[in-house]
C-alpha cells in the first residue's frame, strides 16, 4: 500500500500516521523516496481502514496496489475449474456451460416437461426455484422443500446436476441433501452471514452479482466463499440496476473481460433476469458467448403463461431451440463447444 502526503516531510504527520498503521493494524511502513512525500505500508493490509486514512488532514491519496480479496484475485491461480461431470466443465476456456430450467418450481408436470426441453438439447445443469425471493410479499413464494425435492427427482430422471436458489443458513441441510449446486441470488450478494454458512458446503455455488453492486464489492462477497474454504465459485452477471427502464435490469456485459482481469474465477451470464422480455433473450444470451462468459442461465418453460413466476421472460419450446440454435453458432465460432 502506498500513501502519499500533501507536503513534503512533513515529520509530525510522519510520526502520526505511522504509529496508526502500527498500533491499529499491525503494519510496517518506511517513507521513500527523496522528498520524504511516499509511504510504503508492508505487512497484511487487508486490515488497514483506507477511508480513515484519506480521511485524514494532510494526507493526497492511498493506493491499496493490492486488491482485497487475495484469494478472488487472478494473481494466485489463472483459472478455475469447476468439474461438474467428466465432459462438463465450467471454466474450461474451450467450452460454453448451459444451465436452464424454470424459474421456479411450481409443479412435478411443469418441472418435468422444462427438464425433457432441456435435455433434448443437451444440457447437462437444470435450474429452478423452490424458495424465491420476491420484491412483493403478496406474490408467490415458492414451494420450498417440496421444490427441491421434485428437482432432485428431475435430476435423477434426465441424468442432469441441479443448481437452485438458498435464501438463508438455516436451509442448508435441505440442499445438501436434495441439489448438485447452490445459487445465491442478487439480493442476497451481500448477505454475509449466509456467505459464511454456504462457504462451508462442498457444493459449487454461483454468486449473482448484486442489484446495485460494483465488481470490487462482488469479488469480496466471492472471497466469503473462498476464504470460509469453498473454492468452486463462479461468478453470474444478470444486470444491474441503472436510470433504464425499458430492459428490466441493464445487462454489463464488459464486466466479462474485465472479471477476467481480476479474478480466476469462472464467468456466467444470465440473460433471462437481466432482459426481462422472452424475444430478448436470445440476443443478450449470444452477447455473453460473444463476450467471453464460461455459460450461461436461461430460464425456460414448457407454457410460460403457465409459470408462477417471471412469465414474461421464459423461453418457450420455440425460443429455446432457436436460442440454443445460435448459442451453438457463435460457441464454434469462438472454436468452443456447448456442454
Ligand atoms: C433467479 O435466478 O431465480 C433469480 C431470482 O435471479 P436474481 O437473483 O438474479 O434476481
Ligand atoms: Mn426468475
Amino acid at each position: 500500500m502506498l500513501i502519499v502526503l500533501k507536503e513534503k516531510n512533513n515529520q509530525e504527520l510522519i510520526a502520526q500516521v505511522q504509529d496508526l498503521l502500527h498500533s491499529k493494524f499491525g503494519c510496517p511502513s518506511h517513507i521513500i523516496g527523496e522528498n520524504r512525500r511516499i509511504l510504503a505500508v508492508t505487512g497484511d493490509t487487508s486490515v488497514v481502514d483506507v477511508d480513515l486514512l484519506k480521511s485524514m488532514e494532510g494526507i493526497k491519496s492511498v493506493d491499496r496496489v493490492d486488491r482485497p480479496y487475495p484469494l478472488a484475485s487472478r494473481g494466485t491461480k489463472n483459472r478455475t475449474l469447476i468439474h461438474v461431470s467428466d465432459t462438463c466443465v465450467i471454466g474450461d476456456p474451450k467450452s460454453v456451460v448451459v444451465m436452464a430450467g424454470p424459474c421456479s418450481i411450481d409443479s412435478e408436470g411443469d418441472l418435468d416437461e422444462a427438464a425433457a426441453m432441456a435435455k433434448e438439447k443437451g444440457v447437462n445443469i437444470l435450474r429452478g426455484g423452490a424458495y424465491k425471493p420476491r420484491t412483493g410479499p403478496y406474490s408467490f413464494q415458492g414451494t420450498g422443500y417440496e421444490g427441491l425435492k421434485l428437482l432432485q427427482k428431475a435430476g435423477e430422471k434426465y441424468g442432469m446436476k441441479t443448481i437452485s436458489e438458498i435464501m438463508k443458513a438455516e436451509d442448508l441441510p435441505k440442499f445438501e441433501d436434495t441439489v448438485d449446486m447452490l445459487q445465491i441470488g442478487a439480493r442476497n450478494m451481500q448477505n454475509y452471514e449466509l456467505l459464511k454458512a454456504v462457504s462451508k458446503s462442498k457444493k459449487p455455488v454461483l454468486l449473482k452479482r448484486g442489484l446495485a453492486a460494483t465488481l470490487e464489492e462482488w469479488l469480496l462477497a466471492a472471497e466469503y466463499l473462498l476464504k470460509g474454504g469453498n473454492l468452486n465459485v463462479m461468478l453470474c452477471e444478470r444486470g444491474i440496476r441503472t436510470f433504464e427502464q425499458e430492459v428490466r435490469f441493464t445487462l454489463c456485459l464488459g464486466s466479462v473481460p474485465a472479471l477476467r482481469e481480476m479474478t480466476h474465477l469462472p464467468i456466467i451470464i444470465d440473460p433471462s433476469h437481466a432482459m426481462g422480455k422472452t424475444r430478448w433473450v436470445k440476443d443478450a444470451a449470444l452477447g455473453g458467448v460473444a463476450v467471453g462468459a464460461d455459460g450461461l442461465i436461461i430460464e425456460i418453460h414448457p407454457r410460460p403463461k403457465d409459470s408462477a413466476c417471471d412469465a414474461a421472460q421464459l423461453l418457450d419450446p420455440e425460443h429455446w431451440t432457436d436460442c440454443m440454435d445460435g448459442i451453438r453458432a457463435v460457441s464454434k465460432a469462438l472454436g468452443k463447444t456447448v456442454v
